[in-house]
């Protein structure tokens, strides 16, 4: 760490107002990042090369959580302000002329950087968009502002470290390893990003030379093949149907503990939930092909053009969500693609129905709107004015403006260029208008004979069962599974006897979705089929495993010891879905394996704590709720989950803590409770009030 100066004065605000892109522009920010893994700080120093517009006797830099600070202009020390999140730099800046600042700090990130223990191994992520990079890397959050930003990043020298753009060199010196990453093109802010951690990687080249590094745990090494299955093709399919090169020199993709969203596009370093990691039977029900090919869609859109604002949202988000459709159709069919738009056609025309549809260029709208509907306002665009136009205009609109900012209007303005076409029907039904056009929609997905055949099927939901029975019995080993899982849902709710030999043909089809929906919705299984139930618990799915397993034990309190027996083992998902089940269930099972029940329960216990991921921890929880059966431990991480960074984790805790604290024993306990730091106690203390 070095010794800082900090000048301190007060700042008149005056000069906060003027538009800061029209004074200076930065060009090149080369950044030297120290991560302090002990106290979980960034310790840095940049330099910044800009050139100044218009003279000025000071310009800011975002920097929200900054510790220290000192800024220097050819050696020799300039004042520096702190004012609301950021440093103003005071200097005589004349126009026309560059300059270089250097600037060191030390940062203490409470977002958008983040240290997280990994099963015993510390791990740093970033996430820019949402969370504001200024809170590690002082710049500007402004997504109008694309710079070359080079991270120089020093960690520990057992862990590797990820961040935009080609590793240029490694250097050790001290325990510690630099590694320096160069960018060749500017980006948003947003989408700087660097990763450390214990990791290993895959490469493989793109039919057109781009190199693709595949990063995972050591740990996760038998989930690498299908994690990352399809990643090559997919890249191939959006380069050849974009008609663009991808626009930076590699492609990275790094998963990590405890993220906040699937999948985030930083530009040539997608980070993505470890959740997300599958091996073989977990691909059939999750797998990272969607997320994979609408992360790698943005290097295009978002990364390379950027929204101007908000309004313009849909250019990243619709056209991440269509392109990562059309890849996944060239993967896994058209029927895929088609009943895809349909599941999202059904929410979007219940929200419209609802009068909450949203226009897509509301830009609050919520993610269905900007995803879903973006992704249709697409498909029905490319359908009016054909497969060729729709290509040529999308070449020309990312051609146009590479490396810069856009709005709707460049884009709508390149397919009406394309295409000849005036657009303004298009623009006012599908972006404009805030309900959901379901009639054309419909229209549009009655292209595919199946779905024809699904909406025939579907259409049966309101008929009795007496008058439909042999329709479904001939639909549920139709090719295609999601015509069978329709038939199985129409059965639940009617009498057993009319619906056995349906069942029966479900289960003999020896479809895995076919038969994981019988598991999903059967909740009292009648002697005769059970059996063909118990089969379930060998089905190449977890999702299956998981519920036939569950509904088994519940059903057949006799043979719950051979139900557990047969199931031994089983991890499930990354989250635990099987063991975490599985746990709980010998626990509550009377004289099973007796001399193990201590040991299950301390292996239940101990999956609530931080290190493990908030899925694990997750179900955890519940089945401790479920069992009654928390102690100080699980107590004591349910309160540290309440303070997580991913907002919907704490949120499912604090939600369990209420509850919890409405029961004597449990708020007795929470009382008793110690080592929490303060800021734990203070939260603890106002819920136990
Ligand atoms: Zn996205």
């Amino acid at each position: 760490m070095r010794i800082f100066l900090i000048a301190v004065f007060f700042i008149s605000s005056h000069f906060i107002a003027a538009q800061q892109t029209d004074i200076i522009d930065i060009k090149r920010v080369e950044a030297n990042l120290d991560l302090d893994f002990y106290y979980k700080t960034v310790d840095g120093d940049l330099d910044l090369e800009f050139s100044i517009l218009k003279d000025t006797d000071s310009i800011y830099l975002d920097a929200k959580n900054l510790v220290e600070y000192y800024a220097s202009i050819k050696g020799k020390g300039i004042k520096v302000g702190f004012n609301e999140g950021q440093l103003i730099l005071k200097h005589d800046f004349k126009a026309g002329k560059d300059y270089k600042i250097h600037l060191e700090y030390i940062a203490s990130p409470d977002k958008a950087l983040y240290f997280v223990d990994n099963e015993g191994s510390v791990q740093v992520w970033t996430q820019g968009q949402g969370k504001y990079t200024s809170n590690w890397l002082p710049s500007l959050d402004d997504m109008n502002d694309k710079i070359e930003f080079d991270l120089n990043i020093s960690a520990p020298s057992d862990k590797v470290v990820i961040a935009n753009g080609t590793l240029v060199k490694k250097e050790q010196a001290n325990g510690l390893t630099t590694w320096k990453y160069d960018m060749v093109n500017p980006i948003s802010s947003y989408l700087v990003a660097l990763a450390a951690g214990t990791y290993k990687k895959d490469i493989m080249t793109t039919a057109s030379g781009v190199p693709i590094e595949l990063y995972y745990y050591p740990r996760d090494s038998a989930k690498v093949s299908a994690t990352y299955r399809y990643t090559q093709q997919i890249f191939d399919f959006l380069e050849a149907e974009i008609m663009v090169p991808y626009p930076w020199q590699n492609y990275k993709e790094v998963p990590v503990k405890d993220f906040l969203y699937a999948g985030m596009e930083n530009a040539s370093a997608t980070i993505f939930s470890d959740n997300l990691m599958v091996d073989d039977t977990a691909f059939i029900d999750r797998n990272f092909v969607n997320v994979n090919a609408h992360e790698l869609a943005h290097q295009w859109f978002g990364d390379m053009v950027t929204e101007t604002s908000g309004t313009h949202h849909w250019l990243q988000e619709g056209f991440a969500t269509y392109y990562a459709l059309l890849a996944e159709k060239s993967i896994f069919g058209e029927d895929y693609y088609y009943w895809q738009l349909y599941q999202s056609a059904e929410q979007l025309k219940e929200l419209s129905d609802q009068g909450k549809g949203e226009k897509l260029l509301n830009p609050k709208a919520s993610s269905l709107t900007f995803y879903q509907k973006g992704a249709w306002a697409l498909h029905i665009l490319r359908e009016q004015i054909g497969d060729e136009p729709f290509r040529m205009a999308v070449q020309r609109y990312l051609n146009d403006h590479r490396y810069k900012n856009v709005s709707t209007e460049d884009f709508i303005a390149s397919a009406e260029a394309v295409s000849g076409q005036d657009l303004t029907e298009f623009v006012k039904d599908w972006l404009n208008q805030s309900a959901f056009q379901a009639t054309e929609a419909l229209e549009s997905l009655k292209k595919s004979p199946f779905m024809q055949e699904y909406l025939r099927i579907n259409a049966l939901r309101k008929v009795p069962l007496e008058q439909k029975q042999e329709q479904l019995m001939d639909a549920v080993t139709l090719p295609n599974d999601y015509i069978g899982q329709e038939v199985v849902y129409q059965l639940v709710g009617e009498p057993i006897s009319q619906t056995m030999e349906i069942y029966e043909r479900a289960l003999a089809s020896n479809k895995v979705m076919v038969r994981q929906a019988i598991a999903l919705s059967l909740e009292e299984i009648p002697v005769a089929l059970k059996t063909g139930f118990e089969s379930l618990l060998e089905d190449e799915s977890y999702l299956t495993k998981e519920q036939a397993l569950m509904k088994l034990w519940f059903n057949f309190p006799e043979n719950r010891p051979q139900y557990l027996e047969k199931t031994r083992g089983i991890a499930g998902f990354t989250d635990k879905n099987i063991e975490t089940l599985w746990l709980a269930l010998a626990l509550a099972t009377k004289d099973f394996d007796k001399s193990s029940w201590q040991h299950y329960y301390d292996r239940l216990t101990n999956y609530t704590n931080p290190s493990y991921s908030f899925y694990i921890r997750e179900n955890a929880f519940q089945y401790l709720y479920q069992l009654q059966l928390f102690d100080a431990q699980s107590l004591g991480n349910l309160v540290l989950g309440c303070m997580h960074h991913n907002w919907r984790f704490a949120q499912s805790c604090r939600e369990l803590l209420d509850v919890l604290v409405k029961d004597e024993n449990w708020k007795a306990m929470l009382q008793g409770l110690g080592g929490l730091n303060k800021k734990q106690q203070e939260f603890l203390d106002k819920k136990l009030q």
